[in-house]
């Protein structure tokens, strides 16, 4: 049984980034009918014999093949990550960890360069899907995947962050500005979470 991990804040907590109504709908509609679902399927599987893991990561980088499990796995699993990296303080890229600084410099030339490269990423999905910074060979790469799809379903990596661009994550307030949620994604970035998975 996979259930929606609860928030660290309040639904009101990230304004003016991302506002209450977007929250509540992105929380308590959007993630909980993936997770819903989720569990539907996983009941079918087993109904036919088929005992998946009831490890996230061990179900997506086994089942990924079935859709439903893809979409509504994909869909659980993104979320969770989504609102946990995110939280209400702002600007907290100084409480990443050194490691991670000394990487992302290594790697984009700055962190600035990095929020350019990530924010085009996100311009750049087109429809609906999702962007990501990930570990990968011990180096750090941005990727984009669509839909519901998530890197681990074909890549052996860890993810450090992602960044919902489906319209549902910020049409109500942004509209279709998609670069204005993108910067205000950046100032709610919680480092200190996205650090503990390097
Ligand atoms: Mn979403």
């Amino acid at each position: 049984m996979f259930l929606q991990k609860p928030l660290k804040y309040y639904f009101n907590s990230l304004a003016p980034y991302i506002d209450e109504e977007t929250m509540y709908e992105h929380y308590d509609k959007h993630y909980k009918k993936y997770t819903e679902k989720l569990n539907e399927e996983v009941l079918k599987l087993e109904s036919d014999g088929i005992y998946p893991s009831n490890n996230i990561v061990e179900l997506l980088k086994n089942y990924s093949s079935i859709t439903a499990i893809r979409n509504n796995g994909g869909g659980f699993f993104n979320h969770l990550l989504y609102f946990d990296n995110i939280s209400p303080f702002g600007n907290q890229y100084e409480f990443a960890k050194d490691s991670l600084k000394i990487l992302i410099n290594k790697t984009f030339g700055s962190y600035e360069l990095f929020k350019e490269m990530f924010k085009q990423a996100g311009l750049g999905v087109f429809g609906s899907g999702w962007v990501w910074l990930i570990k990968h060979n011990n180096m750090l790469k941005i990727a984009t995947t669509k839909n519901q799809d998530n890197p681990i379903m074909s890549l052996d990596c860890d993810i450090l962050l992602g960044m919902d661009v489906w319209e549902h994550a910020y049409y109500l307030k942004h509209k279709s500005n998609r670069a204005g949620y993108i910067d205000d994604f950046f100032e709610i970035i919680d480092w200190k979470v996205v650090s503990q998975r390097l």
